[in-house]
């Protein structure tokens, strides 16, 4: 029995890897066990949103995930109706246009840098907790059980996860109403014209249509992606295998010239199944990402909210193995991720209503429609789909218009929090004893406004306030970072700027 593990992470999906860099990053000993035994290549997410992009900007590694990229889009949708991005509070704003396998073979190569394994070919089957840790059973690719124990276990393994079921944890929601099936195809062209792989991307039409749903993107190499949902993908059981039948007649109702279909690469039906996990945190038992929550997949949005779940976790649990987490911290990550779990589940309802060829739901699209031709309407519909706009409630002012959003254009590549203020001011002086886990860049605020913010290392400001305001600080420190290294550095003591700036 291996016990050396702090965390073991089932899946090795978009939200899985990205916990295990988080983790990786701060030192913490972690593994990954996945069930397949290698990446299949097969993408169903095909975006990144702006808050996303940040994110991996944040940590640096942006550049080499759009390196992979296929498009940059300047704008989202909202069942279909275009948001302006360009009008957001963001360095990126951009829905980055990116199959979901180049998103994990990124982040699963770049677990290498940190040692932290990824074991595939390993199916976690069952698991029992206890106040010290939790006793895994996993099952390996030649039958064999072995046990992996570990402190912590985060159930990354998807939409059906058994790490959920296993917890008996309660997933409450409703099944799917409309089906749908995703299919990567090889196509021809008519002679004479292109087979259009070097279209640009559009945003999908979502009009309400009694044909149903059937757009295509072009992947490269002649391989197009084909969203399609009409009447003959209705009451169709989830797993039957996608035909070719289907995928003509959708490919026939999809604008531009006629395609001949060559092969079908991949496909699979999905559904606009909407549930949520009542808690997110079990004991030493988290669930992130579709294991947590499933949704349709409108606006582009699961991979999304599933990785910043993990951005917002992994730093928590890194507390807590280090050693230094303050009381209620791991708390946190339920008490801030459900809520905007929630929030994505019901706006993909709302944009599902607003697909069906009803004529009351058309009516109600047409209004929305209007509206976000209105600048700000659309702003806000826009920062929500794209992520920027999450608050997570601090205590403090709170009329501050920063407290508890993200600190946009931050980098903070140590993973560390980070101070901003003055070298010479007395909060800086006064976060003296948590050097390790903050740090101040020489870049802040103006020298001399006077402010200073504290930023976690996920990029939420968790204190604003005045550069003097030693005691203000040091309880915000006290409350993110734990107790200080050296309780004795108080106010009124020795002036010693935090040591650790980077
Ligand atoms: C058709 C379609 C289109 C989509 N398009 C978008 C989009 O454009 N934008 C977007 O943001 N989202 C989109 N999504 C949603 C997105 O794909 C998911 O939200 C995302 O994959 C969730 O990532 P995850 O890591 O949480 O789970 P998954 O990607 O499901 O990964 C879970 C991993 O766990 C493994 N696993 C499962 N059980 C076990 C076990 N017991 N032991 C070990 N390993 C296990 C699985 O093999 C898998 O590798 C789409 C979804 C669908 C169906």
């Amino acid at each position: 029995m291996n016990t050396d593990i702090e965390v073991l992470i089932a899946g090795a999906g978009p939200t899985g890897l990205l916990l295990a860099n988080e983790l990786g990053l701060a030192g913490v000993r972690a593994a990954v066990v996945e069930r397949l035994p290698q990446r299949t290549g097969q993408s169903k997410a095909l975006n990144l949103q702006p808050r996303t992009a940040e994110v991996l900007d944040c940590r640096g590694w942006l550049e080499p995930v759009l390196d992979r990229s296929l498009a940059l889009l300047p704008a989202g949708h909202f069942a279909g109706l275009p948001l302006d991005y360009s009008a957001l509070d963001t360095t990126f704003p951009h829905q980055v246009g990116i199959p979901q396998a180049r998103v994990e073979e990124f982040l699963e190569d770049h677990l290498a840098e940190y040692g932290v394994p990824v074991l595939r070919g390993r199916e976690l089957t069952s698991f029992r907790q206890d106040e010290d840790g939790v006793t895994t059973t996993l099952l390996g690719p030649d039958g064999a059980e072995c046990t992996v124990r570990a402190a912590y276990l985060v159930g990354a393994d998807g939409g059906r996860s058994t790490v959920r079921r296993v917890l008996g944890m309660p997933f409450p929601g409703r099944d799917g109403r409309v089906g749908m099936a995703v299919a990567d195809v090889e196509l021809a062209a008519a002679q004479g014209e292109s087979d259009g792989s070097g279209e640009p991307w559009r945003l999908p039409d979502l009009s309400p249509d009694p044909a149903g749903v059937a757009f295509l993107l072009p992947l490269g190499g002649g391989v197009h992606r084909l969203i399609l949902g009409g009447p003959e993908q209705q009451g169709v059981d989830r797993d039957a295998p996608v035909t070719a039948d289907e995928v003509r007649a959708a490919l026939a109702r999809c604008p531009g010239p006629p395609r001949e279909l060559r092969a079908i690469r991949w496909a699979s039906r999905f559904t606009d199944a909407s549930r949520q996990a009542e808690r997110y945190a079990d004991g030493r038992v988290l669930l992130a990402g579709d294991a947590a929550h499933i949704h349709a997949p409108a606006g582009g949005q699961g991979l999304n909210l599933g990785m910043q779940d993990a951005f917002n976790l992994g730093w928590k649990l890194a507390a807590v193995t280090r050693g230094w987490a303050p009381d209620g911290l791991l708390a946190t990550y339920h008490a801030e991720r459900h809520p905007v779990g929630a929030r994505v589940l019901a706006n993909t309802r709302a944009q599902m209503v607003l697909t069906l060829p009803d004529p009351d739901a058309v009516a109600v699209r047409e209004l929305l429609a209007d509206l976000l031709t209105a600048p700000e309407a659309n702003r806000r519909v826009a920062a929500m789909i794209a992520g920027t706009d999450i608050r997570y409630p601090m205590p403090g002012a709170p009329d501050h218009p920063l407290l508890g959003a993200r600190a946009p254009g931050l980098r903070l590549p140590s993973g560390h929090g980070t101070l901003l203020a003055d070298a010479a001011s007395a909060v800086a002086a006064a976060a003296a004893g948590w050097a390790g886990r903050i740090v101040r860049p020489d870049r802040g605020p103006a020298a001399d406004s006077g402010e200073a913010l504290l930023v976690r290392p996920d990029g939420y400001v968790c204190w604003a306030g005045r550069d003097d305001d030693a005691d203000g600080l040091r309880a915000a420190l006290t409350r993110w970072f734990g107790a200080p290294r050296n309780p004795t550095v108080r106010s009124g003591g020795p002036s010693r700027a935090v040591d650790a700036s980077g």
